[in-house]
């Protein structure tokens, strides 16, 4: 699947972090987080031509960076400052399937006024990944002519920076939250409803990530749902949401059109990658993929929830 010449490049600006996460299989500190760390990692299987934008403390490990270089990310914009990397501590329930923030620590992220290489201001698909909304405008102004704005929120700036997120809103094409966001962002706990409310904000589709039920992709009237894999081993949701992003949006890199056969494909190769996700700790579960392995998983999916027109 990796293609030397892609379709389309892909620009990502999101975290990259040091998590603490806490749960069910004890606690594990200083792990390999972010936003951008995730969705750089999944897309990468699909397009060689994803850059990310990004800040990073000193206290971060220089070979999680070499890590992205020998995936074939360009990392020209991923900024080294004093100070400390964005550190995010969260606690799962027993289930996994319910999390709270108990710290978030901006670090370098508080006084990053990101500067696009030349180069990345040509990318035509963007992704917005999970930041201040006001950094995702921030980066997204400085880019030419996208052809594809998607972006990715959270429960954090929906309270605090929500007039900015609204603005943010206004500029993007797709909208990727889970379930618990939207509706807190649409006030409104039917999801077809706050769909259709946040639709009005000027997405033209919304993705809404459902964990362990899958997502939905809401757009002109209609809906598309994407199963998610029953898995045997589920250790750290972290992520999740991310690897899906990357999935989805490298995907269509990979594919070069934006037909809505195409973007149906690439709901599934986002709960592809989220599915491997979610089997390891941090980006663990997204290192040393084959092919194979994600073709393989995506056969599964077809299988998944293949069945036949009847007549009545
Ligand atoms: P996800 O599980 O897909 O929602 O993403 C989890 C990642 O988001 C973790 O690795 C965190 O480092 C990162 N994260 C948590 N809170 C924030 C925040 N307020 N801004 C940016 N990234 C965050």
């Amino acid at each position: 699947m990796h293609k030397r010449s892609a379709h389309r490049s892909l620009l990502v600006v999101g975290s990259v972090a040091l998590d603490d996460i806490d749960g069910p299989f004890g606690m594990h500190r200083d792990l390999l987080g972010g936003s951008a760390s995730f969705v750089a990692r999944a897309a990468a299987y699909f397009t060689r031509s994803v850059s990310v934008v990004g800040v990073i403390g000193d206290d971060f490990p220089q070979r999680y960076v070499d890590e992205l270089v020998e995936l074939g990310v360009d990392v020209s914009g991923i900024e080294r400052t004093a100070g400390d990397t964005f550190h995010w501590v969260g606690r799962y329930a027993p289930d996994l399937a319910t999390r709270e923030t108990l710290d978030t620590r901006l670090g370098v992220f508080a006084n990053f006024d990101p500067k696009l290489p030349e180069s990345y201001r040509d990318a035509e698909l963007v992704l917005l990944g999970n930041i201040d909304p006001a950094l995702q405008l921030n980066v997204l102004g400085q880019v030419r002519a996208p052809k594809l704005v998607a972006a990715d929120t959270m429960n954090l700036w929906i309270d605090i920076k929500r007039d900015e997120l609204l603005k943010m809103l206004a500029k993007v094409h797709t909208l990727m939250i889970n379930d618990e966001e939207a509706r807190q962002l649409a006030e409104e706990h039917n999801l077809r409803r706050a769909a259709a409310k946040i639709l009005k904000y000027g997405p033209t589709s919304l993705v809404i990530k459902r964990g362990d039920a899958g997502a939905l992709l809401f757009h002109g009237g209609g809906v598309f749902a994407a199963p998610a894999m029953p898995l045997t081993d589920v250790v750290d949701p972290t992520g999740a949401g991310d690897s899906f992003a990357g999935g989805l949006m490298g995907y269509l890199a990979y594919a070069g059109d934006l037909s809505p056969s195409t973007i149906r494909t690439a709901m599934i190769m986002g709960s592809v990658m989220g599915s491997f996700a979610v089997e390891r700790f941090s980006v663990d579960g997204l290192r040393g993929l084959t092919t194979e392995r994600i073709q393989q998983r995506f056969d599964e999916f077809i299988e998944l929830a293949r069945f036949e027109r009847v007549r009545l």
